[in-house]
């Protein structure tokens, strides 16, 4: 049996601002655009939660909820110092570590718990005071035997929480838990489940699976996967990755050479911040183009040193682009950048966790 503790900091960038500034604690604080902008809350704090703000939330919609509320502009280069400083704790522990944010990583402790002879609960509790002790953050926790276990347990008792669901508590908790909170379910595929009379996890485990599946079609199975509490994904390491990156099909064919280098652009930014959240570097870009006829092409280059900034990449993708801009364009379909040759800069040896 494995066992995977799911670590996620408690209202990050909120919580590190309001450390850093005393004026902000006990105050609704909301990291994000201002609220006369296009832009939305990146993190808000438990006390601008209390509102019904949550990340991702317009800022204009947050600024209604709470007038009071303190906007601040993220520091993300910032956070992720903090991010790696706390990922540092982990690797004495595990190589399988993996980021799905800043924020918020797996670690799959299987064979330091049987090495050490220490329990999956045990580590996480010393990692969480670890982090406090060195970060004045908290992070709440949940241990599990696969992922998405240990996700939802780790949702359970937020802010500063440690939840464990045992192979044997495991069953009974899904079976009592709503529907809302099983991955691959939102607004619109939970609106259909109660239709079906399905509001918990019981419900979704005994239902009809034909049945279930002429209303959701093939997401059904994995849903009922979930609701047995089945997850053999394993935790993915950056090791595992052989590039990252991102693709884009577009619902238009694309013939403007200026508009394909600005989604490039843009793409770019995204396809870096993956590489940031994964704590990697890398050598390599490559450029996909796929055109409406089918064809594709990729085009790529390779570095002596790594890209450290999303620009570094500009003068590459324009390189890489101009033998292709031949007039008139042909319409495009769908465009993708992806990183390659990939290390993890930060990966060094470090003094154990827990000295014995
Ligand atoms: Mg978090």
């Amino acid at each position: 049996m494995r066992k995977i503790i799911h670590i996620d900091m408690d209202a990050f960038y909120a919580a590190i601002e309001q450390r850093d500034h005393p004026q902000y604690r006990n105050h609704p604080l909301i990291v994000g655009g201002a609220p006369n902008t296009r832009s939305v809350v990146a993190a808000a704090s438990y006390e601008a939660r209390a509102y019904g703000i949550h990340s991702a939330m317009p800022s204009h919609q947050a600024h209604k909820l709470c007038p009071h509320a303190i906007f601040i502009p993220p520091r993300i280069a910032y956070y992720k110092t903090i991010s790696q400083q706390i990922r540092q704790f982990f690797y004495p522990i595990t190589p399988l570590i993996e980021p799905l944010s800043l924020d918020e990583a797996y670690l799959d402790v299987t064979h330091y718990s049987q090495t050490h002879h220490i329990s999956a609960t045990q580590i996480a509790r010393q990692l969480l005071e670890k982090i406090y002790q060195t970060t004045q953050l908290t992070a709440s926790a949940g241990v599990s035997y696969n992922k998405m276990l240990a996700k939802i347990a780790c949702e359970q008792n937020k802010p500063n929480g440690l939840t464990i669901l045992t192979p044997k508590k495991a069953q009974p908790f899904l079976d009592q838990l709503p529907i809302e909170q099983f991955p691959g379910i939102g607004q619109a595929t939970a609106k259909i489940l109660h239709r079906l009379e399905i509001h918990n996890g019981i419900h979704l485990r005994q239902a009809n699976p034909h049945n279930l599946q002429q209303h959701l079609g093939k997401r059904a199975l994995q849903l009922q996967q979930n609701a047995h509490g089945h997850d053999p994904r394993p935790v993915l390491s950056h090791r595992t990755h052989q590039s990252i990156g991102r693709e884009q099909t577009l619902s238009y064919n694309l013939t403007e050479p200026h508009r394909l280098y600005q989604l490039l652009i843009q793409q770019n930014q995204q396809a870096h911040n993956d590489l940031i959240t994964h704590n990697l570097q890398a050598r390599t870009l490559t450029l996909k183009i796929k055109y409406a006829d089918f064809q594709q092409i990729t085009r790529s280059k390779t570095l002596t040193t790594p890209f450290i900034h999303p620009t570094d990449a500009h003068h590459w993708i324009k390189i890489l682009l101009a033998p292709l801009l031949i007039s008139p364009l042909k319409p495009i379909r769908l465009i993708g950048i992806s990183y390659s040759t990939l290390n993890a800069p930060n990966l060094q040896p470090q003094l154990p966790l827990f000295p014995s």
